[in-house]
């Protein structure tokens, strides 16, 4: 049994007159001590389907209409509000962008990570875990440190203190959204070092969320790729890299600049992510693909299962000419 899976969730912003379906569909699978990535670019609904994982989100405004949430096999939208705060920070915690934002301003580090072992591992709740666990998460003299306030701390030594704060409770699942858009590039490959090495020495799984394909080859076994609210491609996160199906896999590859390519402009992909009101007809993405054609227009395409564990969501993912970059700005 996997540690978490999702199956056709599908939730609504709006009113029930014009109801707006922000996910639609999404179906992912993470087993214990694995690390999937979910990407696509702001705006695809990665960040709402996360929060949902603890029913995070206030419903209203959000309506959840379809869909389970299994985390051990139970089904989280169905969890009555007792059961649900357990599972909060006791089986999935979370690790948000800006630290800074995150943490509580006024009180010492120390006392911060200390009201998480309060509530989940109260017989902890002392000076020697909080060190350990500052240690664990590669903060130097943590017997100082946890006397620090937020604002005494880089932002990268912040976002450390938040992941050792999620990882109090013991989690069995961490999921880290965008962990590392608000920090510089040096501090993004250690954030996404000390996710790797706590994922192997705890045997803990990892829902990364991220907009950056340049990181996720690193620390994912699987990546998910999100596009106006629906998975269009799922897979091993190799093959994905290596070999994406979707053309919107393709124009997000073709966009991470490359050292030593000798280019006078960084290629983008045409246009936005559709708003929720209106989303086109067809293929959602239609009005951006380059390789469409007459049907996609008006022909919503379904999540094709494929060999070696491949999934994606494009009828024309075979065409020869689907798996060549296009010309002009993918
Ligand atoms: Fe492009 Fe058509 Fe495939 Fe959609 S279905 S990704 S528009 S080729």
């Amino acid at each position: 049994m996997p540690l978490l899976e999702i199956k056709n969730l599908q939730l609504e912003f709006g009113t029930v007159d014009r109801p707006h379906r922000v996910v639609d569909g999404v179906s992912l699978k993470l087993e214990a001590g694995k690390t999937l990535c979910l990407v696509g670019e702001s705006g695809s609904g990665k960040s709402v389907t996360a929060l949902s994982i603890a029913k995070l989100l206030p419903s209203p405004p959000v309506r959840y209409v379809g869909g389970e949430i299994l985390l051990e096999g139970r089904d989280v939208l169905k969890m009555p509000p007792g059961e649900l705060q357990k599972i909060r920070g006791g089986v999935v915690s979370y690790v948000f962008q800006e630290p800074g934002a995150s943490l509580n301003p006024v009180f010492r580090i120390g006392a911060q990570i200390k009201e998480s072992l309060t509530y989940h591992r109260p017989e902890k709740a002392n000076d020697a875990e909080v060190i350990r666990l500052l240690k664990l998460v590669g903060i130097p003299a943590p017997e100082m440190r946890l006397k620090n306030y937020p604002h005494e701390m880089s932002g990268g030594m912040q976002q450390r203190v938040m992941i050792a704060m999620a990882l109090a409770s013991q989690p069995k699942l961490l999921v880290a959204d965008e962990p590392t858009t608000a920090l510089d590039v040096t501090i993004q490959a250690q954030i996404i070092e000390l996710l790797q090495s706590l994922c192997e020495q705890l045997g803990m799984a990892v829902l990364l969320i991220t907009h950056n394909l340049g990181i996720v080859g690193d620390i994912a076994d699987d990546l998910a790729v999100m596009y106006a609210g629906q998975i269009v491609e799922v897979g091993p996160v190799r093959d994905v890299l290596k070999n994406p199906l979707h053309p919107y896999t393709q124009a997000l590859i073709h966009s991470v600049p490359k050292l030593g390519r000798d280019v006078t402009r960084l290629t983008t992909i045409p246009g936005t992510v559709p708003n929720l009101g209106s989303i086109p007809s067809g293929c959602r993405f239609h009005p951006r693909c380059p390789k469409a054609q007459p049907p996609c227009s008006t022909e919503p395409p379904e999540l094709m299962t494929l060999a070696n564990s491949r999934q994606v969501r494009c009828p024309l993912w075979d065409s020869p000419n689907l798996n060549q970059p296009a010309n002009g700005s993918l």
